[in-house]
C-alpha cells in the first residue's frame, strides 16, 4: 500500500460520521478560521436541523465528539484543553 492509499484510508476511517441523531441527516466537518487558528465543529447537513459540536482546534477531536454525541455516550473528555477551548469560544463569542 503507497503511502497516499494509507492516508486516505486514515482520512477515510478519521472523518467517518455518525448520521444525526435527530433527523438522520448527514454529518459534515467544517473549519473556521480564527486568530490565526483553524476551529473545526462537525454539524447537520440538514437545512433547519441545528444539530452540531462545539468547536475544536483538532479536527478528530470535532469528530469524535459529534459521535459520541449521536450515539448518546456521556462527555469523554475533561482536561485542561477542553477548558481552555470553552474559554476561546467564551471569548470569540463575547468579541462579536
Ligand atoms: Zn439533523
Amino acid at each position: 500500500m503507497s503511502a497516499r492509499d494509507k492516508w486516505e484510508n486514515y482520512k477515510e476511517h478519521e472523518d467517518k460520521l455518525e448520521p444525526c441523531k435527530y433527523c438522520g441527516g448527514t454529518a459534515r466537518v467544517a473549519g473556521t478560521e480564527f486568530n490565526g487558528k483553524i476551529f473545526y465543529g462537525v454539524f447537520c447537513e440538514t437545512p433547519k436541523c441545528i444539530n452540531n459540536t462545539s468547536e475544536y482546534l483538532s479536527r478528530k477531536r470535532a469528530i469524535e465528539e459529534w459521535n459520541r454525541k449521536q450515539r448518546g455516550e456521556k462527555k469523554k473528555y475533561s482536561t485542561m484543553e477542553d477548558v481552555l477551548e470553552v474559554w476561546t469560544r467564551w471569548e470569540r463569542e463575547a468579541g462579536q
